[in-house]
């Protein structure tokens, strides 16, 4: 067989920028890794490009800075031994080829200089150690050492070398070969499958952010209970986490089962990522049940009941943040809110909707109402089509009322007609508890229909509120 040539693949002016500066130098250079494989599989444009020279990466990319016509700073990392430098939307990353051994109680490897085999051997999977060469010789030439192409076709993953030792070596690996699985919709090889539960526990010198990194991509792929179960049935979630394994399971009491609410979370996730790439909303669906382990009880005549589950599970949701050294900003807030107000829709979905349950939905939820309802929708799974068709009918009409009503009342972010100062001026008031009183009177009657969201119509019914409150307006004294 003839060897085939990757010229296409390395089209891009930065490749004879870099074969010329690689020639001055006289260090032979490869472009290697994800660049290679998505190219294979088509993936799109990509965002980086991995060099790999055998001699100094950080002298080759300082000198393809010299050879680019625009002047092009190169961010050098010392201590990795890698430099990188960016070239329009790319940034290009260069690194000497090393052969990597590892000590047991870290992922930092001991790095010496290597050849490209050695190279190829140290890198995580069969499809991320494809090389391309940049050198005048082979130009364009793919370096396989391991089939990684013939594992592309076969949708594998593989490791080069003893997957036991690749795993334990740096566990990240374990996260990532997940993490690919779930993005390319590939199936991890059996023995590779069996290190992973073998070695999950190492996971623990890992660090949250990059545990973190890897699961925000699983969440972002397009099915990710691919990842989720493959997490799941390693050990690795049960460690990162519990809070998700311990909702597996069905009890049987009386002759009464309640669902198995893992399996059904990963439905939940699969089926909101269907509607929304927003990663945050995501997270929600993930995390909306997690206060139904804590919360599970057995009662004698209304069978298994969670009852609470949404508070306890959004108290949760900080913890788990915290834990995960996750961002506790207004991300956090939202996924909270959302877990918290999980179940209002579905109540509104069973009964007839009326304006009033509507508004309070909307005053509640404010900004985040429409969110609420993706994140419902998607928490259908019974399998039950008449069912299904009555509940996804229901939230269409109260996703139409949602839309009428705001049109109507404006509650999503409410402002009262009549506020504080006004209520003080009216009666020659102190701030006291009256005001309070009055406010929340104002507020109740216009989400329970009572009065328009007005000014006119809420200073009558402040004026009335008042008088029962045995105050008497200024200008009737
Ligand atoms: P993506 O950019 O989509 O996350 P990628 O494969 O390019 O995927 P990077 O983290 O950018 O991943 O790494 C670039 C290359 O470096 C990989 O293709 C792989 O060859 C190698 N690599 C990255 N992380 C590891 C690791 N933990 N162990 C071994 N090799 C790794
Ligand atoms: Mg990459």
């Amino acid at each position: 067989m003839s060897k085939k040539n990757y010229h296409k693949a390395i089209q891009n002016p930065i490749f004879e920028v870099i074969a010329k500066a690689s020639k001055d130098l006289q260090v032979k250079s490869y472009v290697i890794g994800g660049f290679v494989r998505d190219y294979l599989l088509k993936r799109g444009t990509p965002k980086d490009i991995d060099v790999v020279a055998l001699g100094s990466g950080i002298e080759l990319a300082k000198k393809v800075a010299e050879v680019l016509p625009k002047k092009t700073k190169v961010s050098v990392f010392k201590n990795f031994g890698t430099a990188m430098l960016r070239y329009e939307d790319l940034e290009v990353e260069f690194v000497g080829a090393r052969k990597e051994s590892y000590h047991f109680d870290s992922r930092k490897p001991v790095v010496e200089n290597g050849t490209l085999e050695d190279d190829q051997n140290r890198r995580d999977f069969t499809i991320n150690a494809l090389a391309i060469s940049l050198n005048e010789k082979n130009y364009g030439e793919l370096l396989d050492p391991f089939n990684g192409v013939s594992d592309l076709e076969k949708k594998i993953i593989r490791t080069p070398l003893d997957p036991d030792i690749t795993y334990s070596d740096d566990p990240l690996r374990m996260m990532r070969a997940i993490r690919f699985a779930s993005q390319l919709n590939f199936r991890i090889e059996e023995k590779s499958l069996e290190a992973i539960k073998k070695n999950k526990n190492r996971i623990k010198i890992i660090s949250n952010e990059r545990i973190v990194d890897e699961l925000n991509k699983i969440l972002l792929s397009k099915k990710p209970s691919i990842g989720f179960s493959l997490l799941f049935k390693t050990g690795l979630l049960e460690i990162i986490m519990p809070e998700l394994t311990n909702l597996q399971g069905i009890e049987e009491k009386e002759g009464q089962k309640h669902k198995d609410n893992f399996w059904h979370t990963l439905e939940v996730v699969d089926n909101i990522s269907k509607n929304t790439d927003d990663l945050w909303l995501r997270w929600a669906a993930l995390l909306h049940d997690i206060g139904k382990a804590p919360t599970k009880r057995f009662d004698d005549k209304i069978g298994w009941t969670f009852h609470g589950h949404e508070f306890v599970g959004s108290k949760m949701v900080y913890k788990l943040f915290k834990r995960l050294h996750m961002p506790l900003n207004d991300k956090m807030k939202l996924v909270q809110k959302l877990v918290l107000m999980s179940s209002r829709p579905i109540v509104l979905a069973q009964e007839i909707v009326t304006d009033s349950a509507v508004r309070r939905l909307i005053f509640d939820a404010g900004e985040h109402v429409e969110d609420l309802m993706t994140l419902c929708e998607a928490d259908i799974t019974t399998k039950n089509p008449k069912r299904y068709k009555k509940y996804s009918n229901n939230f269409k009409i109260v996703r139409q009322k949602i839309t009428e009503v705001e049109e109507r009342d404006q509650v999503r972010n409410f402002q009262p007609p009549v506020d504080g100062a006004e209520i003080m001026e009216v009666f020659n008031l102190k701030p006291s508890r009256e005001i309070g009183v009055i406010k929340e009177a104002i507020k109740e009657a216009i989400l329970e229909g009572e009065i328009p969201n007005e000014h006119d119509a809420a200073f009558e019914f402040m004026l009335k509120r008042g008088k029962k409150l045995g105050l008497t307006p200024v200008n009737e004294k």
